[in-house]
């Protein structure tokens, strides 16, 4: 793959003075990086291709795939005919099983044999896009666990612990026990913090304090969900 998923340099820092997840940007720039070079060199990758023809986009990159319109025609082209050629082999073996005549013992035996030949139809290979998507993620992990390593970087983070919670999970991993002990203090506060406004929400939910202006606290039920998905 002429583009490489990692060659869009992940600047940690700046992904924090913006509020965004580092790891949700990387896959984000591993994805871009993927569908760039899918628009111009994919027939020329056979690793690639043999993946396609085993398996395909999920919902969501095929709606980005779709969008590329009829210049993908070659490349699906190509994948049309291996599957057309993959079928043929599993429907030729099922089809020598199923004219043999064995003796009753050996009907079992021979479902089994066909069952086997046909499974081969089933999908065998991750969605391509995601996989990009998560070896950028997987990567960038550690270079967030790298930047919060140096002392001086940690206050950056505790200011605006801005990781998602996968990404979060995905960083512990990889972390010390000391960074990791920071990392969920962190958060920890931050839950201080969302809950504090989610009781503030309700007390002005009543009537008799429904004069007061609205703040931050009726976003934070928007907050959080993007938060525990990993939409930041
Ligand atoms: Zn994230
Ligand atoms: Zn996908």
């Amino acid at each position: 793959m002429p583009v490489s998923r990692h060659s869009l340099s992940l600047d940690v820092g700046l992904c924090l003075r913006e509020s965004r997840c580092p790891v949700c940007a990387a896959a984000e720039n591993g994805l871009q990086g993927f569908f760039a070079w899918f628009a111009i060199e994919t027939y020329a990758d056979p690793g690639l291709m043999r993946r396609l023809s085993r398996g395909g986009f999920c919902p969501d990159h095929t709606v980005v795939v779709e969008k590329m319109g009829p210049m993908v025609s070659r490349t699906f082209e190509s994948v049309i005919a291996s599957r057309r050629h993959r079928l043929e082999l599993i429907l030729d073996e099922a089809g020598k099983m199923a004219r043999t005549r064995p003796g009753w013992l050996f009907l079992l035996a021979r479902k089994l044999a066909m069952t086997k030949a046909l499974a081969k139809i089933k999908t065998s290979e991750p969605c391509p896009a995601c996989e990009s998507a998560k070896g950028a993620a997987s990567f960038a992990a550690y270079e967030v666990a790298a930047f919060l390593s140096a002392e001086t970087n940690r206050s950056l983070y505790a200011s605006a612990p801005t990781l998602c919670w996968p990404h979060l999970t995905a960083v512990v991993k990889v972390s010390s026990p000391a960074l990791s002990l920071f990392l969920a203090g962190c958060h920890l506060r931050q839950m201080r913090i969302w809950h504090t406004e989610c009781r503030e929400y309700f007390r002005k939910s009543s009537y008799q304090y429904r004069q007061e202006p609205r703040g931050p606290e009726q976003y934070t039920w928007l907050q959080a969900l993007r938060f525990f998905c990993g939409l930041k």
